[in-house]
């Protein structure tokens, strides 16, 4: 395997405004962002199914570089789209041979805003940035098409799916207030980022890589959110949702490349390095809220835990060259048909959306699963796993 080399700086994880506001009102949120001057970037995500649950915010400084999607067409506009003058004529004329695009319009709800219909995504855009935009429907079916390669077999999918992407904060801020109700408040503590709710993505541009990575990420839990039957649990769901935060752009298409992750490599090195790596049976019935408040004198556990996800899903889909990929496939299928081996009160939580999900919850139906799916001797497992981190960070080189 074939791992770029790379260079993280962390820093010291501080307290913020944000991060409080968010823990003290209990909610579920993980969340990426850029705290150095010179790289301000940030991305963060909500997961709805999981929010009233726990409460979890993760601060990462790293070199823009690391995040979102490799080398491709760059925008020289992406960093000035705030002072493009929007043109519905000059885009749908610059947009009318993209391929992908099924059909576009106006916005009818927006002003200054444009109804893109691809194969599987109504996306509603204010965005005006040309050559992102030209992007925008391969990646979405790109993307589409890598949550569909998690499963053995292909969900059908008659309803496509809703994705908001602003051009503007403040646009994504209005859109928000009206969207999220009563939970308006917290989700516009959001510094930079997006979210996913009720299987609806709302995300503005923050910067071309960045946006696709959280668009990525995002859209797995859009996915989950319509097709499962089940909630998943936090480890599974946010390791699988971290394979689609890095891509390349290839001939008109984007190819996925978790191997490329550099932010979650770089995290898991320092953990390795320095002794940080939370024993696995903590990991799997770990919630992001807890994982927050720290783990041992580790205080940025919580990037720990979003890293050691990463690896573990990543473990089980090419860990000696497939060997498990059977029990990832037939713990995401049971999660997708609601046939899980497990209690009846736990599965009942799982399928049904209105209740929401507790840590007891979480942890309890990590525990039935991972036993029942994956694995009842741990120790074996967690001595390849180790392995498996150690070898997937070998090339990755730490900068102080
Ligand atoms: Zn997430």
């Amino acid at each position: 395997m074939e791992l770029k080399r790379a260079s993280l700086i962390h820093k010291k994880q501080r307290r913020n405004p944000l991060t409080e506001g968010l823990r003290r009102q209990g909610l579920f949120l993980c969340a990426f962002w850029h705290m150095g001057r010179k790289s301000p970037v940030c991305f963060l995500c909500m997961c709805p199914a999981l929010m009233r649950l726990f409460g979890l915010a993760i601060m990462m400084t790293v070199l823009m570089s690391l995040a979102g999607c490799g080398p491709s067409l760059q925008s020289k506009m992406t960093t000035s789209a705030a002072s493009i003058q929007w043109d519905y004529q000059r885009l749908s004329e610059y947009l009318a041979d993209v391929p992908g695009i099924r059909k576009l319009q106006r916005w009818d709800e927006h002003k200054d805003g444009l109804h893109i219909e691809t194969d599987h995504y109504h996306i509603k855009t204010t965005l005006a940035d040309p050559l992102m935009l030209r992007q925008v429907p391969a990646f979405v079916e790109s993307a589409y098409k890598a949550y569909q390669s998690q499963l053995p077999d292909q969900v059908n999918d008659s309803e496509k799916f809703e994705t908001y992407l602003f051009g503007q904060r403040a646009e994504w801020e209005a859109f928000t207030q009206h969207f999220t109700g009563s939970d308006a408040e917290v989700y516009l503590q959001i510094r930079r980022g997006a979210y996913a709710l009720n299987s609806v993505c709302v995300a503005y541009n923050i910067g071309r890589k960045q946006t696709f990575s959280i668009l990525g990420h995002e859209g797995w839990h859009q996915f989950v959110q319509r097709h499962f039957r089940y909630r998943l649990p936090s480890w599974l769901d946010e390791g699988v949702a971290t394979l689609f935060e890095t891509c390349q752009f290839n001939q008109g298409v984007f190819e996925f490349r978790p191997q490329d992750n550099l932010l979650r490599l770089g995290t898991l090195k320092q953990a390795l390095q320095q002794g940080h790596m939370i024993p696995l049976w903590n990991l799997i019935t770990m919630n992001p809220g807890q994982a927050m408040a720290g783990y041992g004198s580790n205080e940025s556990a919580i990037m720990t835990f979003y890293a050691q996800n990463y690896a573990l899903v990543r473990f089980l889909r090419e860990y000696n060259y497939g060997q498990r990929l059977r029990e990832y496939h037939n713990l995401l299928l049971g999660g997708l048909r609601g046939s899980w081996q497990v209690e009846a009160g736990l599965a009942e939580a799982a399928a049904n959306r209105k209740v929401p999900l507790t840590a007891a919850w979480n942890h309890q139906i990590s525990i039935q699963l991972f036993q029942t799916y994956i694995t009842g001797d741990a120790a074996q497992f967690e001595a390849q796993y180790r392995q498996f981190c150690n070898e997937i960070v070998y090339s990755v080189r730490l900068v102080k």
